[in-house]
């Protein structure tokens, strides 16, 4: 028995982002890093979440409160929105998404427009551009 995985894509949690949780896969598109970086929010897996960064940008992330963080929101919803690139064969990807949150009892929508690169072979979260 498999949950349904909080990246939303229907699919079985361990079919889907789990893998990539357990370091026992690479997401091979820009696309996938996104939605194992969402579900990873929604999980509170925080060191996935700094190994997803740029190694230069590690250093950079607050353990404590990226752990208070995924705490303080439920993650309801994702929606890819568009994306350039990102696939098997590129370096660099951007990926646009809406992403509804809830907070307190309060609903948001978190929009913005991802960049990712290829590091090692692995795709990583270089930043990202929020909207609203
Ligand atoms: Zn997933």
């Amino acid at each position: 028995m498999s949950r349904p995985c909080p990246c939303t894509s229907k699919k079985p949690y361990d079919h889907c982002c789990g893998p990539f949780h357990a370091g026992k896969a690479a997401p091979e598109t820009a696309e996938l890093l996104m939605r194992s970086r969402f579900s990873a929010y929604a999980l509170g897996k925080v060191d996935y979440l700094i190994a997803t960064r740029p190694e230069a940008k590690r250093a950079e992330e607050n353990r404590e409160e990226l752990a208070q963080y995924c705490k303080s929101v439920s993650c309801v919803g994702l929606k890819i929105v568009s994306k350039e690139k990102g696939g098997k064969a590129d370096d660099t990807g951007v990926v646009t998404f809406h992403a509804s949150l809830q907070a307190n009892g309060r609903r948001s929508l978190h929009i913005e427009t991802s960049t990712f690169a290829r590091e090692n072979g692995k795709w990583v979260y270089v930043d990202g551009l929020v909207k609203g």
